[in-house]
């Protein structure tokens, strides 16, 4: 049986296991009973626990003040490029000398966002580009009125038209790799870097405002929403880091948190990840399975990869914590999701 059981978590686990039993710990707890915590267990508090209060957010202070009476912010990017924030979400408007091009439409400021147009302009909205098709980002694109040309890559539309979402018109034009919008003396390039995030998720470059948005990506001071900000493809999403990075913004919207993105943003995050990733992986090879568990449980190997996993999840806690807990806002809030993304993803991808 043992053997069996051993080659079923070598699949679910991935690994090697050495053979023997030596590894093995007694069970800490009688069956049915609550066991001590995982042997290391940080002081930071697992998913699932409650805490009084999380670690306080460092330079809070110095973000500039949402007035309540308005609900969102206006920042000026440059040539006709502004952005729209409530100080957790982010979009943008351009101006031209017909019109208004939107990008995004966060339902959580999308009743007040043709309020912030007007303080700009009284020109209309023509155009109005998807970044990707998630709701929280888009969904107050129907508030806008009128009848613009929505622009997104395929992948939206194929998931837009899925959801059937009246909230969420269908765009109207859509690209495959590359798509370059000009409407009087301005420009934007939409480009696709395939799945990281969300399949359909874009660049959009402003060339002369020297401004990038991309969103739910990079999260400048702040740790990615939690498991990677929810990324569908882990891999992926590595690279997609790397490749913003590569590109010559002086000003990035990542379509989240209290203000813009730089350059020393985008590597901050690039060494966190990595960070997670050599942590995971050292916690993968050197945690033997079963350790603390019932023996009537080691022939269940559903908990076998559970009892293994939380281990090597802790373990992972551990060994970043230190370095990055005062580096990254709400640190504490998201690491045990980052570490459970990791270990999936370099198990199976
Ligand atoms: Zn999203």
């Amino acid at each position: 049986m043992k053997s069996s059981i051993s080659s079923v978590l070598a699949i679910v686990l991935g690994l090697g296991l050495a053979s023997g039993n030596s590894a093995w710990a007694q069970p800490t707890a009688a069956p049915g009973e609550a066991g001590e915590a995982y042997q290391g267990m940080p002081a930071i508090a697992p998913m699932g626990v409650r805490v009084d209060r999380y670690l306080p957010v460092p330079n809070s202070a110095a973000v500039p003040p949402v007035d309540p009476a308005k609900g969102y912010r206006l920042q000026e990017l440059g040539h006709g490029l502004y952005m729209v924030t409530d100080n957790a979400y982010q979009s943008m408007f351009m101006v031209y000398d017909k019109g208004v091009v939107v990008m995004d439409a966060p339902p959580s400021y999308s009743a007040h966002l043709k309020q912030a147009i007007a303080e700009v302009t009284d020109r209309p909205i023509t155009h109005l580009i998807y970044s990707h098709a998630h709701i929280d980002h888009i969904g107050g694109a129907a508030d806008l009125g009128g009848h613009p040309i929505i622009v997104a890559q395929e992948e939206t539309k194929r998931l837009l038209e899925r959801s059937n979402d009246p909230k969420r018109p269908v765009p109207t034009v859509t690209f495959k790799d590359r798509y370059t919008l000009k409407v009087g003396s301005q420009v934007l390039e939409l480009s696709y870097h395939g799945n990281a995030h969300e399949p359909g998720n874009i660049f959009i470059w402003a060339p002369a405002q020297k401004v990038l948005m991309v969103v739910d990506i990079v999260f400048p001071g702040w740790m990615a929403w939690s498991g990677f900000a929810d990324a569908q493809d882990i891999p992926g999403y590595f690279n997609q880091v790397a490749e913003i990075d590569k590109i010559p913004f002086e000003t990035l919207v990542s379509g989240h948190v209290d203000r813009v993105g730089t350059h020393a943003d985008v590597r901050e995050q690039l060494e966190f990840m990595n960070d997670v990733k050599s942590a995971t992986r050292t916690a993968l090879q050197t945690t033997p399975p079963y350790v603390g568990m019932a023996d009537a449980d080691k022939t269940n190997p559903w908990a076998v990869a559970d009892n293994y996993i939380d281990r090597v999840v802790v373990k992972c806690v551990d060994a970043v914590t230190p370095k990055w807990q005062s580096r990254l806002a709400a640190y504490d809030v998201f690491i045990w999701s980052q570490c459970f993304a990791m270990q999936q993803s370099l198990r199976i991808d």
